[in-house]
Order: C-alpha cells, then structure tokens, then sequence
C-alpha cells in the first residue's frame, strides 16, 4: 500500500528512544493499560506502517485512532517527539487505504453539507458588525445561548463584537485523516476569513486556527482577563484546563486571573496547568469510543471532587460536555463564561 503521509515523519519516529516517559500521563494508557496504548506504542505502529513491517488492520487503526490528540505526551516526551502529528499522519493514510470510521465520514459528510460537524443547517452564527472579529466554533454554533452569552459579555465589557457567516475551522478534516478534502475547507474557510486577527470562544478552534493557518489568534479569556470586574463571588472552584489551551497555547494563567479577580477561590486538582488530565473528548474518540471517553472523564471528575470543590469550571464547550456527563451530578460543572456575567452582574448590581 502506497504511503503517503507517514513519510514526512520518519526522522521524528527514529528519534524515539523508547524511554516510555510518555506513559506517565497519557489518559487513554491510564484506562486501557497495554503498550499499544501509549504514545510510545502508537508510534512504533505508526512506524510498522511506513516501513511495510506491518499490514493495516482494523486492530491497528483502532489503536492509532484511541488517542485524544491531548498532547500530555509532549509534554513528557525526552525526545520532544510530536506524537499527535505522527498519528494524524497516521490517519491520513490508514483512510487513504479504507479505514476510516463510518462515523467521521459523516462527520466530514456534515461539515460539507452544512459547514458544521453536526450537520444542522440552523446552527448558524448570529451575524453582527462589530469591531473585533469573533470566530465561534461548531461547538458554541450549537449552544446559540451561551454564544449569545459571550457576545453580550464582551459588549458590557466596552468591546463591539463582529461575527461573520462561518464553517467549521476545519481541524476535524485534519485529525480524523481527510486530508484531500482538508485543501478544498481550507482554501473555503480563508474566502471567509482572510484576517489575520481573530478571538476565538473554543480552544481547539484557538489550536487550530494558529497551527493550521497561522491566524494571530486570541482567546476570549485572554481577551476578558484585565476587563472582568473585580466582585467577590464567593464561591470555591476547581479550574480543569482544556489540552488545547494549556497545551498547545500556553494559555493557563488569564483563566484562573479571572476567576481570582470575581472572587472564585480555585483549589487545584493534582494534575493541572501543562500537566492537565485530558477530559477524554478530544482526537474523535467521542464518536467512535464513547465508552474510553466516559471512563478518561470518569478519572478527571474524581480528581475535582477530591478538591472538596463546589464547581467544576472549564472555558472549553467540549470538556464542558464531556465532564458534565460524567460528573453524574456530583459536582457542578460550568462554563466560565457563566461566572463572568455572575460578577458582571453582581457589579451592577452593587454601584
Ligand atoms: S517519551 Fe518520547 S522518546 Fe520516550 S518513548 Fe515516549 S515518544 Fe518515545
Ligand atoms: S496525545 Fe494524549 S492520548 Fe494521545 S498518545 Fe499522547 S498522551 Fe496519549
């Protein structure tokens, strides 16, 4: 079978030195517990792969597609190896060769069809003119309330948001392995917007925007951070950072600034900032491996509630999702977004 991705990564897979620091963090590892589940045994798959030392398999797709592109193996790596770009690699090819999951297929059907993963034609951006571009992100295109609580957050703050016609911002097409059709949604995502600067409401959409068209990205709590009122809210939290943020974008002080300024106390979980446990949503595992999402949000949810936190707070509408589920009601677990117009309020209410 003709290789065409992996390719590019074979310098970065022999520069793997297999000294298995990657096994420490990774969540799908910690739930499924076999070596082809780490980082270090996805890669030697992946490198079976390009060198024709190993045949494509179901088994072996499953393996390189139960990874939640959280990018805790970075972190760790000795050899600073890009895991997830090799596995993305790894995708692109194995679907090339007719492994692709049935269930992204339609996701990929849906984002042509509609210009979201959810197929909705009425998932649609409340358009508006404005000053500062704002990109909202399937995920918040589907929970129109909590945009709309955006918008009206960064227009008390003294900001006049502008929001366009949109489609996905394309990062699916990339890590579930559709990488013909990626070209033809990029070069449609850019006739919409040729900005440079744009605010993002969700962080992969933040991800990748920056890494997949070199936008000059923000993120709203980036934005929000030396705007938010300061009121004592007087409610005790723990903050969960979203992989994208913290990870990708180094983005872990402006949320928890904001929280302390509206007077949320956050109590740490055990893994947090650059270590953070990935909430188990994230790499397309959602829609082909419900169950290891649930059991990696299972394990995340344990650490908040061994914080004695009222809250669960997260700024990521997928993390939100997936905690929420699994949270199973014992503890709360919120967008920050509903926090800030807390203070906003609490601010007017009190001059
Ligand atoms: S930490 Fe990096 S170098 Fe070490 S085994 Fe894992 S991927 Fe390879
Ligand atoms: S990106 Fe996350 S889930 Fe995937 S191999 Fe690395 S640590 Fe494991």
């Amino acid at each position: 079978m003709k290789v065409n991705y992996l390719k590019e990564w074979l310098n970065e897979l022999n520069i793997c030195i297999r000294c298995a620091y990657c096994f420490e963090g990774c969540p799908v590892y910690k739930v499924l517990g076999w070596e082809a589940d780490t980082a270090r045994g996805k890669t030697v798959l992946s490198y079976g792969l390009l060198t024709g030392e190993l045949e494509p398999s179901k088994y072996i797709a499953e393996k390189i597609y139960q990874c939640t592109f959280c990018r805790d193996c970075v972190e760790r790596c000795s050899a600073n190896v890009s895991v997830p770009e090799i596995l993305a690699a790894a995708r692109a090819d194995l679907a090339d060769w007719g492994f692709a999951y049935d269930s992204h297929k339609h996701m990929i059907e849906n984002v042509k069809k509609s210009g979201n993963i959810f197929g909705d034609p009425e998932a649609r951006a409340p358009k508006r003119e404005g000053e500062v571009l704002v990109f909202i992100g399937c995920q918040f295109l589907a929970r129109p309330n909590q945009t709309k609580l955006y918008l009206r957050i960064l227009e008390k703050l003294g900001l006049k948001p502008k929001v366009k016609e949109e489609i996905c911002c394309g990062f699916p097409f990339y890590a579930l392995g559709f990488r013909k059709d990626l070209e033809v949604h990029k070069e449609r995502f850019l006739k919409l917007f040729p900005e440079e600067e744009i605010i993002t409401l969700c962080p992969t959409c933040m991800a990748y925007l920056h890494e997949g068209y070199g936008k000059k990205v923000k993120h709203i709590t980036q934005v929000l951070v030396d705007r938010v009122p300061e009121v004592d809210l007087g409610i005790t939290a723990t903050y969960h950072d979203p992989c994208d943020l913290s990870r990708v974008m180094h983005i872990t002080e402006e949320p928890r600034e904001i929280l302390k300024r509206i007077g949320v106390e956050v109590v740490e979980m055990e893994n947090n900032r650059k270590t953070s446990h990935c909430c188990g949503g994230g790499g397309g595992i959602l829609s082909t491996d419900e169950k290891l999402s649930d059991r990696i949000a299972a394990r995340r949810i344990e650490q908040a509630k061994a914080t004695g936190a009222d809250l669960l707070v997260t700024p990521c509408p997928t993390c939100e999702q997936v905690l929420k589920k699994a949270s199973k009601g014992e503890i709360q677990v919120r967008n920050i977004s509903d926090l800030i117009w807390k203070a906003i309020k609490k601010s007017q209410t009190s001059t």
